[in-house]
């Protein structure tokens, strides 16, 4: 077990130290990605979202070190996503797709859908065969490129669902990103009174200060609640997950 959890640091460490490509590729470098998705495809029963899910935990911790939010912070989003039960999702960062399939698992609502950005194309690529292996692509749209580049298309994804703004967002992108981002959602109203907005990685250590302090210092506007946690797969790094509900009127 410690030996596990040494190696899985190990893995995390590897990927800090080559913080440079990430931040450029969006890929840790050593091709852990696309060695995710051949063996979720390999071993993950299709169709089973919680299959696959199970199956990106247990190589997250046993193979390569991977940014999704992971099993322990999971249960905090789908806490959130029952208190919001929505229908028109946005998430920024797809990543490989671990929590638009757990997103997406979770939808309840008929016609209910998830437009996911991710700047990575080679990303976007394993993200959607990762999530058509869950037997979810009906559910989810996964876009390349910066959420703050295209807005059109969220716009754009908005009139196809007939929805005035998103319910519920889910931030999980570069953290110097969700301040500006969720400043451009409130000002392009693509959030609404009662939209539901979590963002993972908001720990001391981790998380972004400035949106850590907006929506501390906000609760006019986001009324939030922090949940305290650790890193993905990392027991030893604190984290949290900020759930708020956006409390202005943008129309
Ligand atoms: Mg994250």
């Amino acid at each position: 077990m410690a030996l596990a959890a040494l190696s899985t640091a190990f893995s995390f460490l590897k990927v800090m130290m080559n913080m440079k490509q990430l931040v450029a590729t969006g890929q840790a470098g050593d091709g852990r990605e696309k060695a995710l998705l051949d063996h979720v495809v390999k071993t993950a029963e299709k169709d089973n979202p919680l299959s696959v899910l199970n199956v990106m935990d247990a190589y997250a911790k046993a193979s390569g070190w991977l940014m999704n939010i992971g099993d322990d912070k999971g249960p905090i989003l789908d806490m959130a996503l029952e208190k919001y039960n929505p229908r028109v999702v946005l998430e920024l960062g797809t990543l490989c797709g671990y929590s638009a399939v757990r997103i997406a698992s979770q939808l309840h609502k008929e016609g209910s859908k998830i437009l996911s950005f991710e700047m990575s194309a080679e990303n976007c690529n394993i993200a959607r065969q990762i999530i058509e292996h869950a037997g979810l692509s009906s559910k989810v749209d996964v876009v390349e490129g910066k959420f703050n580049e295209r807005i059109d298309v969220a716009k754009k994804f908005l009139e196809e669902m007939n929805s005035p703004y998103f319910d519920f967002v889910f931030l999980d992108h570069w953290k110097d990103r969700y301040m500006p981002d969720y400043l451009l959602l409130k000002e392009n109203a693509l959030v609404g009174n009662g939209s539901g907005i979590c963002a993972d990685n908001m720990g001391p250590i981790i998380g972004p200060a400035d949106f850590r302090k907006y929506v501390k210092t906000h609760p006019e506007e986001l009324e939030t609640s922090e949940y305290k946690s650790h890193a993905e797969y990392l027991w030893w790094l604190p984290d949290s997950v900020t759930v708020s509900t956006f409390k202005l009127s943008t129309q």
